[in-house]
């Protein structure tokens, strides 16, 4: 009986000799003069495809085989045999080959060897069959393995927050709002739309971070991590932001600044590994097609040690720099990407993880330090992307926190839970965010991050 076999593993040699079944989809067919064809197949396995030997005393041959095209899909069955061919253990002699669906040569529009980004973007349901969207697809994939590995590995819990929520984390607006009121006809109470009549009894959204319920768990239970989904609806149409992305938070009960860098730097550093170890074959195209540094600097950042870094002594590299910024820089604004690039780009060459921010440009739970003035915030930034992580210890200390939140004009009553967590049995406690896309984007050497998951939301963009 043959064996129904990836492609991944019927193109290593060990598997000479095999009877297999591969299926696939077609990526091209030849045919040469001597009566046969040659069918390269992918089944998103691996990066390669195999290559198929579809000769003319197959039934099907003149009627079907030689009708195949880009985007056909069929199974094969055959002997893998050891290939003669430059760049390839293997290839298969077809024995029997069944069509399941051709796809039209004058309308499939996967037809050209290369398609711009742009394009690809319009036909989402069909880039996932291009080189560049299979390796993001397994890259992605490796990266959230490894995310649930390492905190697995380091004894966090995983837990799930709540995907509609009535807290803005930041403090500020941009976020998407979740009603069952009828907009036409909403209820109003005087001039104000009645958010009582609302199915929560009150104003809810998608949530921008799930950082306040991961803390809940880390209060109560040591090391939790959360893993989802995140919204903002900030309306920057750069090639860094999407208004709906993936991110990872872990929280950690008694971890100062400094443990949560430690972290930091060793969970990235988990992340560049398992990606050069698993998969080889994606990350040599990024390397080839992409982007020709990034297998360097991963490998240069596994062995590295990242920079660490006072907001302080950033602001003074960046005004002794001697460079004309866009934007102006000084004591007390926050950093633009431009300047998160200086730093890792020009002046380091490696991870910065830039901390003690002043206490006016972050949220109300970035705990401050004893100069009043800062806050115990750091931020990961790495060249080209800028800013992947974003994190702090938290404010612990009931008074000072209650402090914050007047002085940034939240409502205490709103966060009576939050408060809570500091009324009974405060710790010291830290935690961060790292964007999934942003990691991936970095890794890839992919110069949007509309490109680096399956189907981007951005501003005027949901169609599939
Ligand atoms: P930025 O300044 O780059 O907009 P931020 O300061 O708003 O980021 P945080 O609120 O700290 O970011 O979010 C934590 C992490 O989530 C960031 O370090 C980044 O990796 C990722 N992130 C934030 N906003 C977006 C977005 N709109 N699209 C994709 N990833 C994002
Ligand atoms: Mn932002």
């Amino acid at each position: 009986m043959p064996e129904t076999m990836s492609i991944a593993k019927a193109r290593d040699a060990g598997a000479i000799g095999s009877q297999v079944i591969l299926r696939g989809w077609v990526r091209t067919r030849r045919d040469s003069k001597a009566g046969f064809s040659f069918i390269e197949l992918n089944d998103g396995s691996c990066f390669g495809n195999i290559q198929i030997i579809a000769g003319g005393e197959l039934d099907n041959y003149e009627s079907e085989v030689k009708r195949l095209s880009a985007g056909s899909s069929i199974t094969v069955s055959g002997t893998v045999k050891e290939s003669p061919g430059k760049g390839q253990a293997t290839e298969l002699q077809a024995e029997e080959v069944t069509v399941h669906g051709l796809a039209d040569v004058e309308t499939y529009p996967l037809q050209k060897k290369r398609h711009s980004f742009e394009f690809l973007r319009t036909i989402a349901h069909l880039r996932p069959r291009t080189n560049t969207f299979g390796a993001i697809a397994r890259v992605r994939n490796c990266v959230c393995r490894s995310i649930h590995g390492f905190f697995q590995d380091e004894g966090f819990l995983y837990i799930h927050t709540p995907i509609i929520t009535a807290s803005d984390c930041e403090g500020a607006g941009e976020m998407f709002q979740v009603t069952t009121l009828d907009l036409a006809n909403p209820p109003k109470k005087g001039p104000e739309i009645d958010f009582a009549e609302d199915f929560f009894d009150r104003p809810t959204f998608l949530p921008v971070s799930g950082q306040l319920d991961a803390e809940v768990f880390a209060c109560s239970l040591g090391k939790a991590y959360t893993f989802g989904p995140t919204f903002r609806a900030e309306n920057s149409n750069t090639s860094r932001h999407l208004a709906e992305f993936w991110m990872v938070e872990p929280e950690m009960a008694f971890f100062e600044l400094d443990d949560n860098m430690d972290l930091a730097e060793r969970f990235l550093k988990r992340i560049f590994r398992d990606v050069l170890d698993q998969c080889p074959e994606d990350m040599e195209f990024f390397n080839k097609r992409i982007d020709k540094t990034v297998l360097e600097t991963l490998q240069g950042i596994v062995a590295s040690r990242f920079v660490r870094l006072p907001y302080t002594e950033a602001i003074e590299i960046l005004k002794n720099s001697g460079r004309k910024f866009d934007f102006p820089i000084d004591w007390g604004t926050d950093l633009q990407a431009e300047h998160e690039r200086y730093l890792t780009e020009r002046h380091f060459k490696c991870p910065v993880i830039l901390y003690d921010y002043p206490r006016t440009i972050k949220p109300f739970y970035m705990r401050v330090n004893d100069d009043g003035r800062t806050v115990r915030a750091m931020d990961v930034l790495v060249p080209k992307v800028g800013e992947i992580i974003g994190g702090s210890q938290r404010e612990e200390r009931l008074d000072v926190l209650q402090e914050r939140m007047a002085e940034q004009d939240l409502n205490a009553e709103d966060y009576w839970w939050y408060l809570d967590l500091r009324r009974y049995g405060t710790v010291p406690h830290s935690g961060f965010g790292l964007g999934l896309e942003r990691v991936i984007q970095f890794i890839t050497g992919m110069a949007n991050i509309r490109d680096v998951l399956p189907f981007p939301r951005t501003p005027g963009s949901a169609e599939v």
